[in-house]
């Protein structure tokens, strides 16, 4: 049993304030493995004015130091690596493979990638008598949900430090140990005291008391738009600068003259990593329409050998969902599509045979899905295709523009002019062209209900600036 019931606030490990515990479940096992400390506003407060009292200090430092500590975190990530993939596959339920692959590489890279722009970044810029300077905001509150404990994490601390901002970070309930194994690395690397501080707790405790505490400068959130909303609620009445990182409902363009079995891998792949617990995920397969059959057929052929099950087992790409919770939602989207006639193409409501213990769900894949069908329109959060039909590409990006979301897009096939076109049409902050490798150095938020700002990289550095402009400035 993990026993993290403390808090790490001023470079130390402290005793909650508070008696009140939670338990952390596995989800491949719905067993208890751990618990935390349910942090109380007490708590968060000790924390904020740690981070107040670290900023002076911390925001005076050079860009050079800073680079290095992101360097030295880096190093120290890389120590606990196995640590890492033990934890986030225990807690998330995320195949081991993919754990590495995708969990502990983008936590890695987002320190690697931000201390390379550090070095690059100009903190200050000369307009004739006029001197223009980056200063970091303050003090940031970071709130972090549970499907990239440690992505999500990794880029809002890199930018913030990397700004010269001190920082209280309230991790996911339902996915804190990765967070505490951060709050180690940033202690062996040499974060100075109360530059880094973690309170775990509740959304409605910890999470309403950073967005609305009059001590915190800055609040980055990433999770849903509901809460998102709230966030900046409660932010406004501080002026806060708010970053949200939402949802998305991100459709894949399918073009004409796309290898039918390369495109559906491609969408199968998209569908079910992470379990479809991923905000960029494709969720929207846009089809032409006389592609439709050799489409639906291909899936069919594909979509088995993205094996379900045990998150231990190298073979399976698979997990479960995160929690109970997240089961009955993706399990109510899966009826809503049947009642809404859609055509079930595989999957559907219910476990995976030989997987009754554990939150796994089918992969699913639903045909003839209009654009305006609940299952097109929401974030369902699952492995769940909705695979839409289009007649000519114009009415392929009017279908893939019509959500309140934007957060990415994709198109596939080999008419470069067409991958061009539907590319600068898509309204959506990140677009991948033909499977495209990462780049850790490339903004990344949304468009529309998707977010408001930007994270990764030079861009995710400016997010926690403010810009001063001092006219007459002698040189
Ligand atoms: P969520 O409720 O938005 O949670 C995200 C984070 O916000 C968690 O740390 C949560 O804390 C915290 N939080 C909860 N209530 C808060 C409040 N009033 N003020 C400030 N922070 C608060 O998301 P969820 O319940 O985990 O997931 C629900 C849905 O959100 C998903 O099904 C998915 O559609 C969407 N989602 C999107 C992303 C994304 O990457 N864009 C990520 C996760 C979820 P606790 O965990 O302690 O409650
Ligand atoms: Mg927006």
């Amino acid at each position: 049993m993990r026993n993290y019931t403390k808090h790490y606030i001023n470079g130390e490990w402290v005793e909650s304030t508070g008696s009140e515990t939670e338990d952390v479940i596995n989800p491949a096992a719905e067993e208890v493995t751990g618990r935390i400390s349910m942090g109380t506003q007490e708590d968060l407060d000790r924390a904020v004015q740690a981070a107040r009292d670290a900023f002076p200090s911390f925001s005076t430092t050079t860009k050079e130091y800073r680079a290095e500590l992101l360097e030295n975190i880096a190093k120290e990530y890389e120590n606990r690596k196995d640590d890492l993939i033990e934890v986030i596959t225990e807690e998330l339920g995320s195949p081991v493979s993919m754990t590495e692959k995708v969990h502990y590489n983008m936590g890695l890279q987002h320190f690697k990638e931000t201390a390379k722009q550090l070095r690059d970044f100009e903190f200050t810029e000369r307009r004739g008598e006029t001197l223009i300077a980056k200063e970091p905001i303050g003090v940031s509150g970071l709130i972090t949900p549970w499907n990239f404990p440690t992505n999500q994490t990794s880029t809002k601390l890199a930018g913030a430090l990397a700004a010269g901002s001190t920082v209280v970070l309230k991790p996911a309930e339902l996915t804190p140990y990765a967070a505490i194994l951060l709050a180690e690395i940033f202690e062996k690397a040499g974060v100075p005291k109360g530059v880094f501080n973690l309170v775990n707790g509740s959304g409605e405790t910890i999470g309403n008391g950073i967005s609305s505490h009059p001590g915190i400068d800055l609040v980055s959130f990433t999770g849903s738009g509901a809460v998102g909303q709230k966030v900046s609620e409660n932010a406004a009445k501080t002026i806060k600068k708010v970053a949200l990182e939402l949802g998305g409902k991100s459709p894949l363009v399918i073009l004409d003259d796309a290898d039918v079995e390369k495109a559906a891998k491609t969408a199968v792949s998209n569908v079910v990593m992470n379990t479809g617990q991923v905000c960029t995920a494709a969720t929207r397969t846009l089809v032409p329409r006389s592609m439709h059959e050799a489409f639906i057929e291909a899936v069919k052929e594909v979509l088995p050998k993205f094996r379900v099950g045990d998150p231990k087992d190298e073979n399976n790409v698979v997990g479960p969902l995160v929690a109970q919770k997240q089961w009955d939602r993706v399990q109510g989207y899966i009826e809503k599509g049947m009642e809404e006639g859609a055509t079930l193409v595989a999957g559907g409501t219910g476990k995976p045979e030989g997987l009754e213990e554990g939150y796994y769900v089918k992969p699913t894949v639903f045909t003839d899905v209009r654009n305006d069908m609940v299952i097109a329109q929401e974030e369902i959060f699952g492995p769940v295709m909705s695979i839409i039909t289009y007649d000519d590409i114009d009415e392929a990006i009017e279908i893939a523009n019509d959500t309140v979301y934007g957060l990415a897009g994709y198109v596939f096939g080999e008419d470069e002019e067409k991958l061009k076109k539907v590319a600068a049409s898509l309204q959506a902050g990140r677009i991948t062209v033909n499977n495209a490798k990462a780049d850790f150095s490339a903004p990344f938020g949304g468009y529309k209900e998707s977010g408001v700002g930007r994270e990764w990289g030079d861009y995710g550095i400016e997010e926690y600036l403010e810009v001063k402009a001092i006219l007459g400035m002698p040189s």
